[in-house]
């Protein structure tokens, strides 16, 4: 069950009956490529940036201060030598750090636990340079286990969402979309990790192959079971800064209830301390048909402060 409460919150000095929600979390961000100022009057109270210098990304989770947007970050992104993002354009290089041996992993890792990082993201994209063999892959995400980091992959190319599964990589940073993933694949999958669903960079409305092969993939990974994260990859390309309706719909479309669409919304990592700000939906609450888009997308960020549970 989701963690829908009926309440009020004090709006512009007056109280209006709605639901709260947990703050809802954008899984999948990069930063620095939006207008950060924008994200929390667009409905969305907490990020996880998955990926930018850790010098400039570590003054993040703090800058926002009392009652701001929430923001987690996992530094740099770990990488094979001359593998993605390193030479892809959208990120600077400091973005991208290169793990040869056991001992770099180990330094990598401690660099992201000294910054603040509560999460280590790993490139495997074949499609766009070397990705390491696999005893450094798992060296890698053993030595972020063992810290107590959980592992996000980029896994793009044939073959790498396997290859992070066995890896024991705990969630995908996006909905696979190179390949079509057979149903003992997603099974095996929808028992040990979870997705972040960043299906609208597949066309941004306008759909295309890459659309339909991640919304098969998705569809019966959820359909298994496996548990799916909102999020957008905000910053690539053409997205709304703040909550996606689009995003939305796609999930709404290939996940089996209203709940589960609700659920993502709560956050790949859970909130490091007590929550200073809440989703609220005003008016009635959601009465399972249709319209659990609109409805989510009139949700706003509210203070803790601001709002009462309806005693139950
Ligand atoms: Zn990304």
């Amino acid at each position: 069950m989701t963690s829908m409460r009926a309440g009020r919150a004090l709006v512009d000095e007056h109280w209006v009956d709605g639901t709260i929600l947990p703050g809802f979390c954008d899984s999948h961000v990069h930063l620095a490529l939006v207008d950060a100022a924008e994200l929390m009057p667009g409905g969305i109270a907490r990020v996880i940036d998955l990926g930018w210098d850790p010098a400039v990304a570590r003054r993040w989770p703090a800058s926002a201060g009392s009652g701001g947007l929430g923001i987690d970050i996992a530094g740099a992104i770990l990488t094979s030598p001359g593998g993605y993002p390193g030479s892809s354009g959208w990120a600077p290089s400091e973005a991208a750090r290169e793990i040869r041996t056991a001992l770099e992993a180990e330094s990598a890792i401690a660099d992201i636990r000294a910054i603040g990082g509560r999460v280590a993201k790993i490139a495997l994209n074949s499609t766009a340079g070397p990705v390491w063999g696999d005893d450094l892959l798992e060296t890698v995400v053993s030595a972020a286990h063992r810290a107590g980091l959980p592992v996000v992959a980029h896994a793009e190319g044939t073959g790498q969402a396997a290859r992070a599964l066995i890896a024991g990589v705990d969630a995908l940073a996006h909905t696979p979309w190179t390949e079509h993933l057979d149903d003992g694949l997603l099974r095996s999958m929808a028992e040990r990790m979870s997705w972040i669903s960043t299906i609208d960079i597949h066309g941004y409305g306008s759909g295309g192959p890459d659309f339909e092969r991640a919304i098969g993939n998705l569809e019966r990974f959820a359909a298994a079971g496996g548990r799916v994260h909102y999020g957008t990859d905000l910053g690539n390309g053409p997205l709304p800064t703040g909550l996606n309706h689009r995003e939305l719909a796609a999930l709404t479309a290939a996940l089996p209830s209203a709940e589960t669409v609700i659920e993502s919304l709560a956050g790949f990592l859970a909130l490091p301390s007590a929550p200073r700000t809440a989703s609220f939906i005003p008016g009635p609450a959601y009465d399972g048909s249709t319209g659990l888009v609109d409805w989510l997308c009139t949700g706003s960020v509210v203070p803790i402060t601001h709002l009462e549970e309806t005693p139950a």
